[in-house]
């Protein structure tokens, strides 16, 4: 490749700039992907996809090949000096509208490997080995050079380049840092334990609640241990370790990653440079692990990103559609901030002494953030909320919604008998939902709306509802430009 035309140029192939790419393909858009590692990350780094995720996941076919990998978890449990305090998983167990109700406790490597893969098997795999060197944006789009000497012209380009991106300081975006300097150790191994092992959160409390023991998939645990201080030995790490769980003994049998990171937190104050160039995922915000929010929110930003990036491309969307990105994203990632920052001081600071208990109650507190299931778009009303998953029959098939959606398109869901409904097109299906006693195609044993048709993104958020006796003025207005005027 020396020089290419695409429609997006992704910087980037972390699970964000892969992801980029994969829903990319899915909307019929082409793209350069080029990345300066030599391949996907092989261990460390995030350890939980949220039930957000897992649903995101089922909307676009890559559910099944990770779900089975992973380890279900969904309970936060409390100890201290070898006793049992506490134990809570309400957050998750009333959850509504979804199927699975837990965090997948998988590491990052798997979702990279399962994106690059898909990438390679559909001739579109990244380019390895090669960074972006400059990028020049113009009135006609952006010009893009890279280290193998090509050039790349693009009508966008996303930065999902991670929390030193290139792109965002190329456009020369502010990215204030605030340091809490709490520095924290990782260790992932293979364990042996005569703690009662079960896959749950387990904080320990003791002086203050430094150590978290995170169930991970396979045969493997992981530790976060907080050592506030620069530099410190792995036998230093060990020994906390070894303290927090006594009077039980735990040993590591093989250590496979040994990580330290300091506690950093940041939102870009832009998301996105006219409507040429995006930033996506660390790109535009760092915080701590606490709530496993990171790759969460990063996967989340591709997700709101690329189907709009597609109906400006393809069906004629006015790029004012694209300013709605940072606007929906910001904020989210605001709020991820807060509630990471809230979670990670609570483990230092406590009036009471009683840290490890404080901060589960904080993950209740924050837990439509660590679920990924209380984001919603917009301030009120059912506009901007995602849509609740439910049961249903397609033909002679059990199946759910999620698994009718089409994250190419709008779907409007229309609950109710309204005779022949209109064919929809390349970016809207419709389908009619009945009863279980209607004869349709589609039928639900018990619907959650009734005579309304329900508006529903690509991303599966609702953009809208009407009663059924707008319909007819609805189907006459099914141009791009009114499905997507909640947005603007
Ligand atoms: C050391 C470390 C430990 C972490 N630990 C945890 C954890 O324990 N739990 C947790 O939940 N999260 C953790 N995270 C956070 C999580 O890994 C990130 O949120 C996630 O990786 C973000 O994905 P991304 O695709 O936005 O960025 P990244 O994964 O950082 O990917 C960015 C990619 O861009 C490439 N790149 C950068 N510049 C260029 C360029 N100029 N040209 C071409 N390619 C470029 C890089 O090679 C990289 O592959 C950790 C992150 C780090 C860095």
């Amino acid at each position: 490749m020396k020089t290419g035309t695409c429609d997006i140029m992704i910087v980037g192939a972390g699970p964000v700039g892969l992801m980029c790419a994969y829903l990319s393909k899915i909307c019929g858009l082409s793209f350069v992907i080029a990345d300066s590692s030599e391949g996907p990350l092989k261990e460390g780094r995030a350890d939980a996809l949220n039930a957000r995720t897992l649903q995101l996941l089922e909307l676009v076919g890559l559910f099944d090949g990770l779900y089975s990998r992973g380890k279900i978890c969904n309970t936060s449990s409390v100890w201290s000096n070898g006793a049992f305090l506490s134990r809570q998983s309400a957050w998750w167990d009333d959850l509504e509208g979804c199927l699975h109700k837990h965090f997948l406790m998988l590491g990052q490597a798997h979702l990279e490997g399962l994106l690059d893969q898909k990438l390679h098997e559909c001739g579109n795999a990244v380019h390895r080995h090669t960074s972006v060197l400059q990028i020049e944006q113009t009135d006609r789009g952006c010009t893009t050079f890279l280290s193998d000497g090509s050039v790349i012209h693009s009508s966008f380009v996303i930065g999902a380049d991670g929390s030193r991106s290139f792109v965002r300081g190329l456009f020369g975006i502010p990215f204030e840092i605030t340091r809490p300097r709490m520095v924290w150790a990782v260790v992932d191994g293979v364990i042996s334990t005569d703690f009662p092992k079960v896959p749950e959160i387990i904080v320990f409390q003791n002086e203050t609640s430094d150590v978290a023991w995170i169930p991970r998939e396979g045969d493997l645990d992981r530790f976060y241990v907080r050592m506030d201080q620069d530099k410190f030995s792995q036998e230093e790490v060990l020994e906390k370790i070894g303290r927090a769980i006594r009077p039980h003994v735990l040993n590591f049998d093989t250590i496979v990653w040994f990580s330290q990171f300091s506690v950093k937190e940041s939102v870009a104050e832009r998301f996105a440079v006219g409507h040429r160039v995006f930033l996506a995922g660390d790109a535009c915000h760092i915080h701590s692990v606490n709530g496993g929010q990171g790759l969460n929110t990063g996967i989340a930003d591709a997700f709101n990103l690329i189907w709009k990036l597609k109906m400006v491309v393809h069906n004629g969307a006015s790029v004012s559609l694209l300013e709605s990105y940072e606007n929906e994203r910001k904020p989210v990632a605001k709020s991820v901030i807060e509630s990471s920052g809230e979670l990670v001081r609570s483990t230092k600071y406590s009036e009471t002494g009683t840290h490890a208990q404080d901060y589960v109650k904080l993950v209740e507190k924050r837990s439509g953030n660590i679920t990924g299931m209380g984001i919603r778009y917009g301030k009120s009303g059912v506009a901007g909320t995602r849509l609740f998953d439910f049961e249903l029959m397609h033909r002679e098939e059990k199946t759910r919604i999620y698994s009718l959606l089409d994250y190419s398109k709008y779907s409007l869901l229309v609950f109710g008998d309204v005779g022949e409904l209109p064919s929809g097109s390349d970016y809207l299906q419709c389908l009619q939902i009945s009863n279980h006693f209607g004869g349709g195609e589609i039928r639900a044993q018990s619907l959650p709306f009734d005579n309304v048709a329900v508006l529903v993104r690509p991303d599966s958020y609702i953009a809208d509802v009407f009663p059924l006796t707008d319909l007819p003025a609805v189907f006459r207005n099914l141009e791009i430009e009114n499905l997507i005027e909640s947005l603007s």
